[in-house]
Order: C-alpha cells, then structure tokens, then sequence
C-alpha cells in the first residue's frame, strides 16, 4: 500500500542549521526565561506580522487564555462553534461565558450581523476566529464592537503571514492570538504569541506568563507558566528563514488541487481568495455537498481513508456538541455552521506534499462520481 498521507505534516529545517542555532546554549545554560532566542524571535516576528508588539508563549492555548485575562473581562463573549476546542475552552476557563453566533457559510468566519443579534447587556468582548486562514468580516466587526464598547480579540491560530488590504491581520482587533503548534503553517515545535499595539499590554503578558512576578520581591497578578523556551525559538528563528519555501510549495499543491476540483458540482473549497488578501495556503477546507456530489462527506472521509490517505473533519462535532457544553447549547441555534460541520473536509496539504499526490487524492475523489 502507498505511504500513509495525513492531514499535515510538520516543517522542519536542516537539521545543522537548527543544531548551529542551538549550539550558543551550550556555552549561555540560558535556557528559558526570555533568553537571548526569545529576545530575538519577537523582534522577527514583530517585523513579519507588521505589529508593534509580540508576546511569545509555551503554546497557541496559553496565550489565548492569559490574552483574554489580560483585558479583565466579565460576563459574556461571543465567539464561533466552528472552531478547535482551544477557543471556547479558554473563554470558560477564565470564568467567562461563551455565547455562539452562527457563520458566514461562505468562508465559515463570524457573520457580523449574527454577532449583533447575540449582544446582551453582559457582553463584553467578541472572540472570532480566522478559520483556515479566512480573515474574518473585520471591519463590520471592528464597528460593531466600538458601537457597542466591545473588546475585539481575535484566535488568529490559522492566519499566520495573512494579510488584508496590505496590512497584517493582527492590526485588526484589541489583540491577537497565534499557534505555532507543529502542525501550523509555521511552527516552534509548541508554541504561541499574543500580538497587540498596546505597550502596557506587552508588559502585562510579560508578568502573566511568568506566574505573575513583577520584580524579585513583587507578585502582582495570578498568572501562569507559560513562557516560550529557548529550544522553541531557536526552532522558530530556523523555520521564520525558510518560510518562503514552505509557502511556495503548499500554493503549488493548493493551485494543483484547485485545478482539479474547480467546478466539480457539489464540491466548494471554503477558502475567501480576493484582491485584498494575501493567504498563507494553512489549510484546504472542501464542502461535500451529497445532494449535488452524490455522496456525503463521510463517504469521501471512507475512500480517501481506504487508500491511506487521512483528510481531517475540521471542524466537526461543532464545539455546542461537545459533551462539556451541549448540555448548555443547541447547536440548530446556528444552522450555518451547523451543515459546515457535516459537509466539511480538511484535504492534505503540507510543505513537500507532491503534485502526483495531490493528482492520486483528486482521482480518488472525482472517480466517485
Ligand atoms: C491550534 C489552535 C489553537 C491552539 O493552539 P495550540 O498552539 O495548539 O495550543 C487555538 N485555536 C485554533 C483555531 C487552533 O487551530
């Protein structure tokens, strides 16, 4: 049987550019706690991203966590079920109460006006998701929150190196989360930032992911331990160079699948591609719709699966599913996300991912038909 394909597979450098990254280590013992790395990779991705401050993080879901703690939130905040676990998680696990509006079922991000429909007296911040790399509605969204006195937060985990009308979508917001998970575009092994303006913002985060400790004798806040090491970063400064690489081939396959699968009744890629945006090909999210394709998304989950081929159902149960919160929601509340969750499939794509592989699952699911 052909070599198993999944979902993703992460990047790595050459292996003795990352051991002459590291090697400095050796001589410093320096190796967590806001080293010389660390110092070095929020200056890069600082000039990457085009904002003025990154924090960096042990992980994509402790930044987003102590971002959120960071602006002393109450009550509620509206966010997507169509997500990964690590949105509504982090919303509850500080003591606040998610709300879900339903999505735009054309790029699967917040539909604003679902989002307006769902204020209360107790909202108090919106956490939408730039889902496979779609920007969201961002300036709907950023009126609605200054119309209402709302914080704008966004999970960026998918959206690294995207940019709207020019500018880096972390411009966007009060804030900005990102994972750089080993299966994310761009990868520090683990690893996460927070991204945002504010200078006293930078500093907060700074002591919250540092159990709080302002100086040596001063503990100021209930913060966590979620600082990045210097392992991670040298991994991050290595893959940051090869960036461009990577991104080149994943638009190759990506142009290679579209070529395939354009225009293939019942068959949508989920992907926002205009003039103004400048994507990172994060991800190839596809619709099967069985009505018009013939088949269910599961059907097309089964054939690819026979062949080795493992695509993902990102994102599907729908958060409001999950057993820890369905007891609490009615996902039919939003119907839109709600069909996304049955028809959607991630394909493959990754850097190195071959054309005769992008050619082999295309037939597979075409010769469905
Ligand atoms: C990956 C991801 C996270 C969490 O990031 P980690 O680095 O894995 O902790 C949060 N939100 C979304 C949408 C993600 O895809």
């Amino acid at each position: 049987m052909a070599t198993r394909i999944n979902v993703t597979r992460a990047s790595l450098p050459p292996f003795e550019e990352y051991i002459q990254e590291i090697a400095p280590l050796w001589n410093s013992h320096w190796l967590t706690n806001m080293g010389e790395k660390h110092q070095h990779l929020e200056a890069r991705l600082a000039q990457y991203l085009q904002v003025p401050q990154v924090s960096l993080f042990s992980n994509g879901h402790l930044a987003l966590e102590l971002m959120l703690q960071a602006f002393h939130l109450k009550g509620e905040v509206i966010t997507t079920p169509f997500s990964f676990a690590s949105t509504t998680h982090a919303i509850v696990r500080n003591g606040l109460t998610p709300v879900f509006a339903d999505v735009d079922p054309d790029d699967c991000t917040l539909d604003p006006a679902c989002v307006e429909a769902a204020i209360t007296p107790n909202t108090c911040a919106i956490l939408p998701v730039h889902v496979y790399g779609n920007p969201c509605h961002v300036e709907e969204l950023q009126a609605i929150a200054d119309a209402h006195g709302l914080k704008l937060l966004y999970d960026s985990a998918h959206a690294f190196g995207v940019t709207y009308k020019g500018r880096g979508i972390a411009e966007y917001g009060d804030a900005s989360m990102f994972s750089f998970h080993a299966t994310k575009v761009f990868n520090t092994i683990e690893g996460g930032a927070v991204t945002c303006k504010d200078p006293a913002l930078y500093h907060t985060l700074y002591q919250l992911k540092n159990f709080g400790i302002a100086d040596a004798e001063h503990v100021n806040a209930v913060g966590a331990n979620s600082k990045m090491n210097e392992v991670q970063a040298a991994m991050g400064l290595c893959n940051l160079r090869h960036l461009d690489e990577a991104l080149a081939s994943r638009k190759a396959a990506l142009e290679r699948y579209l070529d395939h699968l354009t225009g293939v009744p019942g068959v949508k890629v989920l992907l926002r591609r205009e003039e103004d945006i400048r994507p990172n090909y994060a991800y190839l999210p596809v619709a099967f719709d069985p009505e018009q394709f013939g088949h269910d998304r599961d059907e097309v989950y089964a054939a690819l699966a026979e062949q080795n081929i493992f695509a993902r159902k990102y994102f599907y149960p729908l958060i409001s599913d999950y057993a820890c919160y369905c007891d609490q929601y009615d996902s039919s509340a939003t119907p839109n996300a709600k069909r996304l969750a049955a028809q959607v499939l991630t394909l493959p794509l990754f850097e190195g991912l071959e054309p005769g592989q992008v050619d082999e699952i295309c037939r597979i699911i075409l010769n469905m038909k």
